[in-house]
């Protein structure tokens, strides 16, 4: 194994509260030292990367994407999903358990892992169901699941209904000294919705889902929460209400983490009409409003983390044969004729994210609504904490996951490109500032951007 030399990057470690231009030395999977620059003196036998005018980060972690292996290749496989991470700068993913079949047993987790270890891009980190088959009624041997290898629990894409079944979850599961994710969503509220209820829902002449659905589930849930003691992680949150209901739960002491998406902070519901299904997902794009109070909890940290939530789709998930006439990026849409609002209403929730959630959080950093630092410690710290993961700093000794950041790098968002097997995005066309050039996995390069081909 080489070594390798990033020289003269601005070196971020929110863990340590670093931020200075210092050169690193990579070796044997590990860092080896970190001083300012020069002070190494000459390192023999190292591949040397010039990280002038970049930023030398740990290694980005996403606590929440859709690999779809197994069971839907056509949409991605881990192959695919994972050198997508890897070129959108992260070194970990999580991977959700709503696979086919789901991964709610220790085969489907090793076969998780087994075919992760034989690709050469970001780690994969599984997340275990909560429930059989994502039932919402019969827990899976959580101990088992852990001995596989899984470091997270949820039923993601679909909410846990019964609240004794939740509650038994939320302490076996901190009993073992892991989070559960909750994907919030009475689903009673969100009825036939096909996009956030308000004035675009109106527009296009379809049914609604109501902010409500989502805080009141999270208001159910944070009481159960606090009851059990155990820590509990809030997916995707979409609402300034559920944000005012977080910060209350923690105040009365639960043990509460949260993440927002990069199209809830960047997007709201408005882009559906320009992208139809492709900004269609759950809980779906809300209004300008609760994009705001998404935005001030980023800055202020009520929102722990941001997490993709990749979730590739083919064209026909997105009813795009039927739909694709309908939208436009360049004007809006009107009302839908009766039988493609039903189209709407039925398309696949969900858009891709590894290869534009750092562009998209860096659009808040050049804003100045966010530092660095900030944004470092919601893409790396926060998640690999979340995941019980080793990772998210960069101390002497630490595993040489890295990415190499070059915040100026202006490129456009052309899905057309990306790793991605899908390519189900509402940011097509949009111009980004910055960009991972190289991305360090156990101290191996597995994304090596800089020739600046992919822009
Ligand atoms: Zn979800």
């Amino acid at each position: 194994m080489s070594r390798i030399l990033l020289r003269g990057g601005r070196l971020i470690d929110p863990a340590r509260e670093i931020d200075e231009t210092c050169d690193l030395l990579v070796a044997q999977g590990s860092v080896e030292a970190v001083e300012r620059p020069g002070r190494l003196g000459l390192v023999e036998d190292a591949t040397v990367i010039d990280a002038g005018g970049c930023w030398v980060v740990p290694g980005l972690v996403d606590p929440h994407v859709h690999l779809r292996d197994p069971g839907f290749p056509e949409k991605e496989t881990i192959a695919t999903g994972l050198r997508a991470a890897a070129a959108g700068g992260f070194t970990a993913v999580a991977a959700m358990a709503n696979t086919s079949p789901v991964n709610d047993s220790p085969e489907v987790t090793r076969y998780m892992l087994e075919h992760a270890a034989s690709v050469h891009a970001a780690r994969l980190v599984p997340v275990s169901a909560v429930t059989r088959g994502l039932g919402g009624r019969e827990t899976v041997d959580f101990a088992a699941m852990v001995a596989a290898g899984a470091q997270l629990f949820s039923d993601d894409g679909i909410p846990i209904d019964d609240q004794a079944v939740l509650a038994s979850a939320m302490e076996q599961i901190g009993r073992l000294g892991f989070a559960i994710s909750l994907h919030e969503e009475d689903r009673t509220l969100t009825a036939n919705g096909a996009v956030n209820a308000g004035e675009v829902s109106k527009q296009l002449g379809v049914a609604g889902v109501p902010a409500r659905a989502e805080t009141e589930r999270i208001r159910r849930d944070l009481a159960l929460a606090i009851g059990a003691g155990a820590p509990v992680h809030i997916a995707h949150v979409s609402t300034a209400l559920s944000l005012d209901l977080i910060r209350a739960a923690r105040r009365r002491g639960a043990q509460l983490t949260c993440e927002a998406t990069p199209h809830h902070f960047a997007l709201d519901d408005r882009a559906v009409l320009r992208w139809g299904p492709n900004a269609k997902m759950a809980p779906p794009l809300r209004s300008a409003r609760d994009v705001e109070a998404v935005v001030a909890a980023m800055a202020d940290g009520t929102i722990n983390m941001i997490a993709t939530d990749h979730a590739p789709h083919d064209p026909h998930s997105k009813r795009m044969e039927r739909l694709a006439g309908w939208f436009s990026p360049t004007s809006d849409c009107g009302r839908l004729p009766e039988g493609d609002g039903e189209a709407l209403t039925r398309a696949a929730n969900g858009v891709v994210g590894l290869e534009t959630a750092l562009g998209l959080a860096l659009e808040l950093v050049h804003r100045s609504v966010i530092g660095p630092a900030r944004m470092v410690e919601m893409m790396s710290l926060r998640s690999a904490q979340l995941l019980r993961m080793e990772g998210g700093t960069l101390e002497e000794g630490a595993r040489a996951d890295i990415t190499l950041i070059d915040p100026n790098m202006e490129w456009t968002v052309d899905p057309a490109k990306f790793i991605s097997k899908s390519r189900n995005s509402p940011f097509a066309g949009r111009r980004l500032k910055g960009r991972a050039i190289v991305t360090i996995v156990a101290g191996n390069v597995v994304y090596d951007g800089r020739s600046g081909a992919r822009t």
